[in-house]
């Protein structure tokens, strides 16, 4: 194993959030690797970390001057072993190689823990959407998918969307597909409800992670109910896990942007929550525009002296981190203990880094890492593609029941892994070692190829 993490540790080099996810499931699944020998012997490591393909492209795209603009284009198909690969793009000046394969590797074990039949890719691009107008927003999707069109299909390969993709450009670059291909197929989902789309696939994120942590409860027999939630993004995840947290009857006192946060005492209701849908979705606006309505509320601007986030620091129960990678340092994982935080489940891909992950676990709070709590969304896509083939559309009520039981089934298969190899109650190694198993075993009875 030493030697092993030697290795990638050379051949990853630079690859910092690749690197960061490799090394967590390393750890969780020694005790199979020494259990099972065939997962050595069949040399499973080496093969799952290994992209079966790397796609890096130029997208050119004029603004509406006419000037000419160069981004840099990626999927990365990561693991075909148990279905099509499947994952988001996500469109944010930070993205590189070693975000996308890091999103990628994660997404490979969160989709086998949600039962269907799923591989792992992701892809994106570095065009950063803030400030851009609507058709520059659409020449960029049409740009980007004239290149990655040729790559995916219904039963090769289906992008869903991101940070920085949403409804919206699901609709641009679906358009887009379906031009170059001559075709109508389930190849993206996250469509508009009149063109293919699942009800409930935006909300299923947020309210997947939300369910995940009410299993977490029910573990201590309690539930959200009266829980005051911490909560971090306004986007599609965030939104839709505060809508949940406040259905199920707790409060949620903090949301955010990338330039600040705000805080209600008393809570955010429904009301606020589609003042904030509105400001995010539709007008596309800051966060910052809540207290110009809601003068009840506070806006904290980000402080990048600070070497802790405030939003982590306020009085809780649970946190919801839904905005971005390593986004909760050590700090802040001190101070979310302090502030008497005993429940986390990750809404984003790994916003807890490495050192705040090893606070968590070593106080044994409830920790939900994001492959297994927030697998709702890729979950409720992987309905949309099965209501797509069938061409038909199941009501609300069917796709969150579907989504209920998913999201408890992954619950229970963490909890038996972590149980069966000798760490009760550590989700982290559960979810790694349910996915690896299930997708390690495909892989052999595949043979080497
Ligand atoms: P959105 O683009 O809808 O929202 C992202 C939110 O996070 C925005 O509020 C954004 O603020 C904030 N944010 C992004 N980058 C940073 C940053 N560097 N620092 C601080 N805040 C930041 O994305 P989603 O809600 O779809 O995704 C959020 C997370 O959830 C990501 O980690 C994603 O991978 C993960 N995820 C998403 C799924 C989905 O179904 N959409 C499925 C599973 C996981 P601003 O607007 O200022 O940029």
């Amino acid at each position: 194993m030493e030697s092993f993490k030697k290795e990638i540790k050379i051949k990853a080099s630079g690859e910092k959030e690749f690197l960061q996810a490799v090394s967590e499931v390393i750890d969780s699944i020694e005790p199979v690797l020494k259990k099972d020998k065939k997962y050595l012997e069949n040399n499973i490591l080496k093969r799952i970390i290994e992209p079966e393909r790397v796609l890096m492209f130029r997208v050119s795209w004029l603004d509406d001057r006419g000037s000419i603009h160069v981004n840099r284009g990626y999927r990365i198909q990561m693991n075909s072993a148990i279905g099509p690969y499947k994952g988001g793009l996500r469109f944010h000046p930070t993205v590189n190689l070693s975000v996308l394969k890091f999103l990628a590797f994660e997404q490979v074990f969160k989709n086998a823990l949600t039962g269907l039949p799923l591989g792992g890719g992701k892809g994106g691009s570095d065009f950063d959407p803030k400030g851009k107008s609507e058709t520059e927003i659409m020449r960029f999707c049409q740009a980007f998918m004239s290149e990655l069109y040729r790559h995916i299909g219904p039963d090769t390969d289906v992008p869903a969307g991101d940070i920085g993709v949403g409804a919206r450009e699901i609709g641009y670059l679906f358009g887009m597909y379906k031009k170059l291909r001559n075709e109508f197929s389930g190849t993206l989902t996250g469509k508009g409800i009149n063109w293919g789309g699942s009800l409930i696939r935006p909300e299923a994120t947020g309210y997947g992670c939300v369910y995940f942590a009410s299993e977490m409860l029910k573990e201590e027999g309690s539930s959200m109910k009266g829980k005051t939630c911490l909560i971090s993004g306004s986007g599609n995840v965030a939104l839709f896990a505060a809508e949940k947290v406040i259905q199920l009857g707790g409060k949620v006192i903090t949301l955010s942007d990338s330039s600040g946060y705000i805080y209600e005492k008393d809570g955010i209701n429904q009301e606020k929550l589609e003042f904030l849908k509105t400001l995010k979705f539709v007008k596309r606006e800051r966060i910052s525009e809540y207290v110009k309505e809601y003068k009840e509320a506070e806006y904290f601007p980000i402080d990048k002296k600070k070497d802790y986030n405030p939003l982590w620091n306020h009085r809780a129960q649970c946190a919801f981190p839904c905005a971005t990678q390593n986004e909760i340092n050590g700090k802040d994982a001190e101070n979310l203990l302090n502030n008497g935080v005993f429940l986390v489940a990750e809404g984003a891909n790994m916003p807890t880094s490495k050192e705040a992950l090893d606070i968590f676990l070593d106080k044994k709070i409830f920790f939900a890492p994001g492959k297994a709590s927030n697998a709702g969304g890729v979950a409720v896509s992987g309905l949309e593609m099965t209501q797509n083939n069938l061409r038909m559309s199941w009501s609300r009520e069917e796709v969150d029941k579907h989504l209920q039981n998913i999201m408890k089934n992954i619950h229970s298969s963490c909890l038996e892994a972590a149980n069966k190899y000798g760490t009760p109650g550590n989700y982290v190694n559960g979810a790694n070692i349910a996915g690896f198993i299930k997708v390690a075993d495909a892989m052999i009875e595949q043979g080497v190829v």
